[in-house]
């Protein structure tokens, strides 16, 4: 599953450098081939961690290796999922949905951002919202719409955090990189998940 993120995010990356030239420094996609690359490296130390400990591995590489904003925010995205999942025995809907929300609640701190403030929180929330709403048998689809909808939505927003905006209204038009990259990170999941449920 780390895989294929980071194979999608690493497929994508001159996309998410395009979107961050219209709002941002055109380094999105760099930033996020330089961290998953990382990640890549030591697949097969990750790998032979139980999920828990392997998406904690994950989010700590993507720090160490990411300059910009969204290496750290990611990164403890990663790592506090990673601490909060439970051993791979425990692994449950539930469990899974509540190290999200713990995850995004660190993130929301950590950037001092919330939804509608045009960053990745604005896939990220309302993906997680759409996982959780979903009862019985997992429908990954309804989330990868929701993730696809949500990240279309940023294009009218008026960026409050990040790089994108000092550029106040002008920011607006454009869709945001980082929901972007949370659009393929879920994609990404949910089409490796699908294969093995
Ligand atoms: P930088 O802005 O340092 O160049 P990137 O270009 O890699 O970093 O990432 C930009 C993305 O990071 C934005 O599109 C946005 O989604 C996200 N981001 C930036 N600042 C914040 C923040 N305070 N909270 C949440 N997400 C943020
Ligand atoms: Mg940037």
């Amino acid at each position: 599953m780390i895989q294929a993120v980071a194979d999608t995010v690493i497929g994508h990356a001159d996309e998410l450098t395009e979107l961050d030239r219209a709002i941002g420094d055109a380094d999105h996609g760099v930033n996020l081939e330089r961290g998953f690359r990382a990640v890549l490296a030591k697949i097969d130390t990750i790998s032979a961690h139980p999920i828990n400990d392997a998406l904690s591995e994950v989010g700590k590489t993507l720090i160490l290796s990411v300059g910009g904003a969204s290496g750290p925010l990611y990164g403890k995205l990663f790592a506090t999922i990673g601490q909060h999942l439970g051993s791979p025995e425990q692994l449950s809907k539930e469990r899974v949905v509540s190290a999200c929300e713990q995850a995004i609640g660190v993130l929301k701190t950590l950037g001092r951002s919330d939804v509608g403030h045009k960053t990745m929180l604005d896939v990220l929330v309302p993906s997680l919202d759409q996982l959780r709403a979903t009862e019985g048998p997992l429908s990954l689809d309804k989330v990868r719409k929701q993730a696809h909808e949500a990240a279309l939505a940023t294009i009218p927003m008026v960026a409050r955090r990040g790089r994108a905006s000092f550029l106040g209204e002008r920011s607006q038009g454009h869709m945001d990189p980082g929901a972007r990259s949370s659009e393929l990170i879920v994609d990404a999941v949910c089409d490796f998940l699908e294969t093995r449920l």
